[in-house]
């Protein structure tokens, strides 16, 4: 029987509709508007793209949002000053600097001088610490990552005491969803671009997430009968027939992995909406900080 489709958008947009149930909430009980500065640096297309959307998720959840364009070649201090106004900036609640910054600034540094409370992204480096310890909570989690779990939540997947593996080991996502899934009990397996014999280690997996970068990595055959697959990557392939000369994939062979797993996600359709819906609610989980309020 193929596998269960987890349905990314659908969750997605169930997760952003309650996040602009409780904007309205508080706006009406006279609670200040959650508010999210975005900082670009540099010209890059793709992160022009991925910040607009943001930008008009926010719209659309009644959030206030703000941009901010930086040349390619600012210093570290430039930003470093912007970062600093921001913090200081009532009205602003979460600072999103997107990644990647254009070589000669110091990620670390920049992501260092966001305000603890308003790093909405999850990324400063004591976020992240967090992350990694044992007992300890970070304020806010990358919204990739935690969309992935909110995915295996909402498949039904048993967490604690499984067999999961990550393909992939990046700051962004292989590195904190490994983290998460051993928070959430679960025995994790790290694979990267050193590993050895990869299909051993994901055939044993019950989680398996996907996380490389290369379109249709995974077969069918590495995979677990009745495993839950979450495939992360987003791969441009040329396609002829399609419109624009190229169609999306991930990094799992879907026609053969929904043959063998319990369940499944589509790219696209699966991990990708639920960023921007996870980031969302880090926003108005900042903005009831601000309030005082560290409910969840
Ligand atoms: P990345 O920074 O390039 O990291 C790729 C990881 O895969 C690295 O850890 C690398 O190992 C590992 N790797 C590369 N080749 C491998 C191989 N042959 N076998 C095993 N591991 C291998 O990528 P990323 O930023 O994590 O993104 C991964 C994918 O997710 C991309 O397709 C990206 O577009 C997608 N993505 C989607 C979203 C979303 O849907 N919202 C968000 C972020 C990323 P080493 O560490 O050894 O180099």
């Amino acid at each position: 029987m193929p596998a269960q489709l987890i349905d990314g958008k659908a969750i997605a947009e169930s997760l952003r509709e309650e996040v602009k149930q409780k904007v309205s909430e508080r706006v009406a009980k006279g609670l200040a508007t959650p508010g999210l500065a975005t900082v670009i640096i540099g010209d890059n297309p793709a992160s022009k793209v991925y910040v607009r959307m943001k930008q008009k998720a926010c719209q659309d959840a009644g959030i206030y949002s703000v941009g901010h364009e930086l040349p390619g070649d600012a210093s570290q201090e430039e930003v470093e000053t912007l970062i600093r106004k921001l913090n200081n900036d009532p009205k602003i609640h979460g600072i999103l600097v997107q990644l990647p910054l254009p070589a000669g600034l110091n990620e670390e540094q920049v992501l260092n001088s966001i305000s603890l409370q308003k790093d909405v992204d999850g990324f400063h480096p004591i976020n992240i610490g967090r992350l990694a310890q044992k007992g300890r909570e970070p304020l806010f989690i990358p919204a990739t990552p935690s969309g992935v779990i909110y995915l295996l939540e909402q498949s039904g997947a048993q967490l604690e005491g499984a067999n999961a593996v990550v393909l992939g080991r990046s700051n962004i996502v292989g590195m904190p969803v490994s983290m998460l899934l051993v928070h959430a009990n679960a025995t994790v397996t790290i694979c990267h671009s050193r590993t050895k014999d990869i299909p051993a280690i994901t055939r044993e997996a019950d989680i398996l997430v996907a996380a490389v970068g290369i379109p249709e990595y995974v077969r069918g055959d590495w995979i677990k009968p009745g495993a839950t697959v979450i495939d992360v990557g987003v791969n441009r392939v040329e396609d002829a027939s399609a419109k624009r000369g190229y169609r999306l994939v991930g990094d799992v062979a879907f026609d053969e992995a929904v043959e063998v797993a319990r369940a499944i996600t589509p790219v696209p359709g699966g991990v990708g909406p639920m960023t921007i819906a996870m980031l969302l609610r880090n926003t108005l989980r900042a903005a009831r900080l601000a309030d005082g309020n560290d409910v969840g």
